[in-house]
């Protein structure tokens, strides 16, 4: 579905990220784990154009897609959901919503995912005319998340969603990540810290130092890697 080929991007002279290679298969769940600075999140703004890359290709679904605008690849089904949700605080939860189906045409179709979301994450049906900004963390990142949803994306990516929430908070919702791959049929590109909680969601992972992938692999193998449990996993 998505595939990274040696792809360079830069901050000015700050070579962020190295011969980045990363395959993505439609329906899987693949995390990218790594410590602070990796590079993790300049990944996931060179896929969704908002850190065009230097070099090297990115291909969605057959097409390439470095040298498009980020508008442009929302429209082809990527959405992000970025680190820190950055939901509009003075819009209510319902226009917060609106604003992911912005670019949309078939706006038949968008009542009847409105549905859906209110289904996934009840609690933002009962704040739907309460503003964004008063929202809990929590319930912040099921808006950031299903704003990105009201795009139907038919590919997700996930900065960081558990960063700064309570444990039940987290687990409730990777539960939903889980569900919107599988009931959804969403491919799931996560980043993460939490490489525990990473490699029990995902199918496969990619592991990333100093804008470099070092390591990839199916889950349950990063997870007995040595290199990954003494770096990530703190065994
Ligand atoms: P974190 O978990 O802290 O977000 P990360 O793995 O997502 O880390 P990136 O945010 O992608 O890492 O950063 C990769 C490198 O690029 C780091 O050295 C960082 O300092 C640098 N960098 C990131 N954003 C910018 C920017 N806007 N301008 C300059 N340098 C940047």
């Amino acid at each position: 579905m998505l595939s990274m080929k040696n792809v360079q991007a830069y901050y000015g002279n700050i070579h962020a990220l190295r011969d980045i290679n990363v395959e993505i298969e439609r329906g899987e769940i693949i995390t990218l784990i790594g410590a602070n600075g990796a590079g993790k999140t300049t990944t996931l703004m060179a896929i969704s154009g908002i850190v065009p890359p230097r070099g090297g290709s990115i291909n969605f679904l057959g097409q390439p897609i470095h040298a498009l605008r980020p508008d442009r690849i929302v429209s082809l089904g990527i959405s992000q959901v970025p680190e820190g949700r950055h939901i509009f605080p003075h819009l209510s939860v319902a226009e917060n919503l609106d604003m992911g189906a912005f670019l949309r045409k078939d706006k038949g179709q968008v009542k009847e995912d409105l549905e859906y979301i209110f289904d996934l994450f009840p609690i933002l049906a009962e704040r739907r005319a309460q503003d964004g900004g008063t929202l809990s963390g929590g319930e912040q990142q099921m808006l950031a998340i299903s704003r990105a949803l009201m795009a139907r994306p038919t590919l997700l990516l996930l900065d960081e969603p558990s960063l700064g929430l309570a444990p039940l908070v987290i687990k409730h919702i990777f539960k939903i990540i889980k569900k919107i791959n599988q009931e959804h049929n969403t491919t799931v590109f996560l980043v993460e810290q939490n490489a525990n909680l990473a490699l029990h969601t995902a199918d496969r992972g990619y592991v990333m130092e100093n804008g470099r992938i070092t390591l990839e692999g199916v889950a349950d193998e990063l997870l007995a890697d040595d290199r990954v449990k003494q770096a990530y996993l703190g065994l």
